[in-house]
């Protein structure tokens, strides 16, 4: 039996983790749950899995969740309740789908513990990268990655020599905005940029998708995962998502990792690799998707995606702020505060008031929390100049490769 440990167990992929443990036979069991503030949900997982190590980090869900604990169960609370449950689990693998960079002491406790981490919180590697890919050498932990891309990536280059490649082909879906004109994007509405038209995910991802940030944070990723170079990562948008990356070698051979979209695939994989056992995605019809397209992305209409690019060379603490600012820009979109196009005028000033320290987890974290001032001060000034989100966008930066 495989332990698992599940951080944000009642989100989009701690519920797709716990079906893959429902299946029969799945060799799968859970030692520990835990979620910001859906504490019913939260009890009828523990009740289900037999679970009696539980988190909630909101404190006022977790006031509400004690009086109907099951007799033995330990719920820690507050906003050190991961890194106490953590300590608390016997666990082989923790899953990890906690949104935000909210998740990275979490994933600091996890590789400290030189456990596997199959990590779904991409801003973790996308705020301290460099210090989690050390932090899981020296430990001897294992980063697998359940974003599915990259999941891909890391299944074309199984068995391969690393020196041999030459560029990964990182699809994207092109999100629900992807033929939308570039005048009509300053009035989508957040319906309208939620609407994923392949993949089931939650609301921050989904808006990436939307804006091609959620592709600019999995450039930054790809590029700690593999230690690949700007220049070895191309994005290439596929709207079909049935290629879920490619890796081509020095030799002129391309290998692609193909499935139906189902975040249940890479959750599997990263359980069970090097084991493939058989799961409940369902196998490919090839006739069903006969036409796979692919094509360039558009950084006028997308220029969240050009950042991510610029992040990787300008290194430091940019690709922190960077997912800061976005974590509030698409706050503020959902609540109606801000335009869609609005959300690049945030990253923008937030990346041009950048500090640059980024010598450890702290500055990082200190880096993180002004650029979430920073940004809610634009935020602010932005919907107080309407309709300031009418006019157009900023232009990109033209530094990508
Ligand atoms: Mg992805």
């Amino acid at each position: 039996m495989t332990s698992i440990l599940l951080l944000g167990s009642t989100g989009s992929i701690g519920t797709q983790t716990l079906d893959l443990v429902r299946q029969p036979k799945s060799g799968l069991a859970v030692s520990g749950l835990a979620a910001r503030a859906s504490w019913e949900t939260l009890l009828e997982q523990a009740k289900e899995f037999g679970v009696t190590q539980l988190a909630l980090t909101d404190p006022e869900a977790a006031a509400l969740a004690r009086p109907h604990l099951a007799p033995g169960t330990h719920l820690h609370e507050g906003p050190e309740a991961l890194q106490e449950l953590i300590h608390a689990c016997d666990f082989d693998t923790a899953v990890h789908g906690v949104v935000g960079c909210a998740g990275l002491p979490a994933s600091v406790e996890i590789l400290k513990r030189g456990k596997r981490l199959a990590l779904a919180n991409k801003e973790s590697l996308v705020v301290a990268g460099e210090h989690l890919m050390a932090l899981a050498e020296n430990s001897g932990a294992e980063i697998i990655p359940v974003d599915s891309e990259h999941s891909a990536v890391l299944q074309c280059l199984r068995g391969e020599d690393r020196a041999r490649l030459k560029r990964v082909l990182l699809t994207c879906s092109g999100g629900p905005l992807r033929l939308t004109p570039q005048s009509d994007l300053d009035r989508v509405t957040p319906e309208e940029a939620l609407k994923h038209p392949n993949w089931s995910m939650g609301p921050r991802i989904t808006i990436g998708s939307a804006s091609l940030m959620n592709k600019a944070l999995e450039v930054i990723e790809l590029h700690h995962l593999f230690g690949l170079t700007p220049e070895e990562i191309e994005v290439v948008i596929h709207p079909q998502s049935i290629v879920h990356s490619m890796v081509e070698f020095v030799d002129g051979a391309v290998v692609a990792h193909m499935g139906v979209p189902d975040m249940r695939g890479p959750i599997h994989h990263a359980l069970h690799t090097p084991d493939r056992p058989p799961s409940p995605v369902r196998g490919f019809d090839l006739q069903a998707f006969s036409k796979l397209e692919f094509e360039a992305p558009d950084p006028v209409r997308f220029p969240a995606l050009t950042l991510g690019y610029e992040c990787i060379r300008a290194g430091g603490d940019s690709a922190c702020v960077l997912n800061a600012a976005d974590e509030i820009a698409v706050q503020a979109f959902l609540d109606g505060t801000i335009g869609f196009t609005d959300m690049n005028r945030v990253h923008r000033a937030a990346l041009d008031q950048r500090q640059g320290d980024a010598s450890s987890i702290e500055t990082l974290l200190a880096a993180d929390s002004r650029a979430r001032t920073h940004a809610r001060q634009t935020v602010q000034e932005l919907s107080m100049s309407k309709p300031a989100h009418a006019g157009p966008a900023l232009p990109p930066s033209t530094n990508r490769s």
